[in-house]
Order: C-alpha cells, then sequence, then structure tokens
C-alpha cells in the first residue's frame, strides 16, 4: 500500500497512523489487493456533513484503487481509530467491488450488485451498517495487538 499521512492528529503520531492503516487494512483485504491501493489519510479538524471521518476515491468509480481518508483530528483517540477503521472498512468495500458509485456526484449506488435506493437512511445503508461492526473490530483488534507487542510509538 502507498500510504500518505497529511495533516497532524495531537494522539495518533504519523508514523503509528501509518502502521494502524496497514494493521488494520490487512484484517479485511488480501495481501495483494493492498499491495495496489494507494490511501492518502489526512488530519483535518472539520469535516463536509460534521462526520467523524470521511473517504473519498480520487480515480474512478470502477475498482477503484486511489483513496483519500478524512479524519476529525478534535476526537479523542479511541473515536480516531474507530474513525480509521471504518474509513478503511469503506476502501475495503470499494476496492473488492462491494460497493459502487454509478455515476461521479450522483446518489446512486450498487452493493454487491444490486442498486440500493437513494431514500435508504443512513442507519440502515449495508455498507455502513458494516463499517459501524467493523469500527469496533478493527479497534479492538488493533488494540489488543498493540498491547499484545508493546509496540510504542
Ligand atoms: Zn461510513
Amino acid at each position: 500500500m502507498l500510504l500518505v499521512v497529511r495533516g497532524r492528529s495531537k494522539v495518533i503520531s504519523t508514523k503509528e497512523t501509518r502502521y494502524i492503516t496497514n494493521y488494520m487494512s490487512s484484517l479485511i483485504m488480501s495481501k495483494q489487493l493492498c499491495k495496489n491501493l494507494r490511501v492518502i489519510v489526512k488530519y483535518v479538524k472539520d469535516i463536509d456533513g460534521d462526520g467523524d471521518g470521511r473517504m473519498i476515491w480520487l480515480d474512478d468509480n470502477h475498482n477503484p484503487r486511489e483513496y483519500m481518508i478524512e479524519i476529525n483530528n478534535t476526537l479523542k483517540r479511541d473515536r480516531q481509530l474507530e474513525a480509521i477503521a471504518h474509513e478503511i472498512t469503506h476502501v475495503k468495500q470499494y476496492a473488492k467491488g462491494e460497493l459502487k458509485d454509478m455515476v461521479r456526484g450522483a446518489n446512486r449506488v450498487k452493493w454487491h450488485s444490486r442498486p440500493v435506493s437513494n431514500d435508504t437512511d443512513y442507519w440502515f445503508e449495508p455498507w455502513e451498517i458494516e463499517a459501524r461492526g467493523f469500527e469496533a473490530a478493527l479497534t479492538w483488534y488493533y488494540k489488543a495487538h498493540v498491547k499484545d507487542t508493546k509496540k510504542k510509538f
């Protein structure tokens, strides 16, 4: 994975951000897939739409390989970890073709090859349900891993 970290977080160093992104990616994507991705993790104060994080693909709506993840750097450390995990899950969904934007900018998406209605509420969108599940799982695994390996950053 070609990884670039932009901006700063007071609670997660650039070095650790790289480590987290690689580690969490390895839990949900194959080595082969990870190898082909380019990801920018950018810490920002404000995020459009007030979220804790967001993800956009930069290259192409068909099998994108280049992504930018924005993380709200005003959150507590655990919440920033969860936000990275959440957005990495969205990278996985696009990279594996599970989630597809049909036309750039338009609200038409397919989930596992099926169109999903625009009216679907955020909390019920299947990719968000998965991302909320994985944000907890990946964060839990990461924290256990750091504890086990006594890793310092
Ligand atoms: Zn999401």
